[in-house]
């Protein structure tokens, strides 16, 4: 099937025309290839603007159809509904981001039309290999892999846990809680970190929406969104993890230099250095080197 385009060029009052001269960008872009249609509008998101595309779609048979305005996270949306309220697939639709990526980032006229004309014929280009594609629903796996149990990975674990999905919370170290767990203050309030970090960890323990697996690491992960398959490895602990109430006993008396920890840091580029459990006791937990 023939390739026919529109596009269509805002000028988002002066937040794109007050620097790129639209009128020669849409001059330039009516010979590119395939382009059936080339239109520039003061508000390409207005009802107008909107009612614009619809007309050519119908009218000019157009199956295909850019946009150069601002960011997609903005507009692109607004424009597939457009392009689906007229009859073409909302996947045909190419957005082109001249504001953002263009207008708002340079002063200098020339160069930064010449950049929008290059943006638009990138996408003219790109838009001639999309294909019509059909939304899905398909049932999905909500539980949600925590990789590292710092600070950062705590929260978002008991905020996920919260809104009632499942988690499952994967460190590598033989106890979550990272780098604050290593701080006496923190800056700037110089709160408490353990006050601030140990009823977090608590939380993660007890709550039932959580599946902390500490002192292990990701070995492998296959599938795809919703649908993924994760191998975890558990690294030994040598002791029975039910019936251990952490009283530290064969951490203070067990010669053995069984599990590697990285608990010193040096404060040059703050490199962490690993030192066997036989050692670590011996030294600062922080040092400052
Ligand atoms: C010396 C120092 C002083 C600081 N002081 C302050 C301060 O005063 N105030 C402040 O606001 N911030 C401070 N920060 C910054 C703050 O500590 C960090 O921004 C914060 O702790 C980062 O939290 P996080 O959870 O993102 O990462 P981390 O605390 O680094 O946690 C990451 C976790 O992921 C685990 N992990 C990593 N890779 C894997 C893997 N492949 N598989 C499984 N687990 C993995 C790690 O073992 C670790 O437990 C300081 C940082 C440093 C280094
Ligand atoms: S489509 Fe985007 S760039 Fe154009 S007027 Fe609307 S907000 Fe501005
Ligand atoms: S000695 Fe204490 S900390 Fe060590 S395994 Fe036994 S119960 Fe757990």
């Amino acid at each position: 099937m023939k390739i026919s385009i529109g596009v269509y060029i805002c000028h988002c009052g002066s937040n794109i025309a007050g620097t790129i001269d639209v009128r020669q960008v849409r001059e330039s872009i009516s010979t590119a290839p395939n382009v059936v249609v080339a239109r520039d509008c003061q508000f390409m998101c207005s009802d107008p603007g909107q009612a614009l595309i619809k007309q050519d779609i119908r009218e000019k048979e157009l199956n295909r159809v850019i946009v150069a305005a601002c960011s997609p996270l903005m507009h692109e949306r607004t424009f597939q509904q457009t392009c689906e309220s007229a009859g073409l697939n909302r996947y045909l639709f190419q957005m082109a981001n001249i504001r953002e990526h263009c207008s708002w980032v340079h002063e200098d006229r020339v160069a930064a039309t010449n950049k929008a004309k290059a943006i638009i014929n990138a996408a003219v280009r790109r838009v001639g290999y999309q294909q019509q594609l059909e939304t899905k629903t398909i049932p999905i796996n909500p539980a949600t892999l925590i990789v590292g149990g710092g600070i950062a990975g705590i929260q978002a674990a008991l905020e996920i846990a919260a809104s009632g999905s499942e988690v499952y919370l994967v460190e590598r170290e033989p106890t979550i809680g990272g780098k604050m767990a290593l701080f006496d203050k923190t800056f700037p309030t110089l709160d408490c970190a353990a006050c601030i970090l140990t009823p977090k960890m608590v939380n993660v323990g007890q709550n039932p929406n959580i599946h902390l697996m500490s002192y292990s690491e990701i070995a492998d992960v296959s599938g795809s969104l919703g649908n993924f398959k994760v191998n975890v490895t558990r690294k030994p602990r040598f002791i029975d993890e039910d019936k251990c109430n952490g009283c530290g006993i064969c951490y203070n008396r067990c010669p053995a230099v069984r599990i590697p920890r990285k608990r010193a840091l040096t404060l040059d580029g703050q490199v962490l250095r690993e030192v066997s459990l036989a050692a670590s006791r011996k030294e600062e937990v922080y040092s400052h080197e």
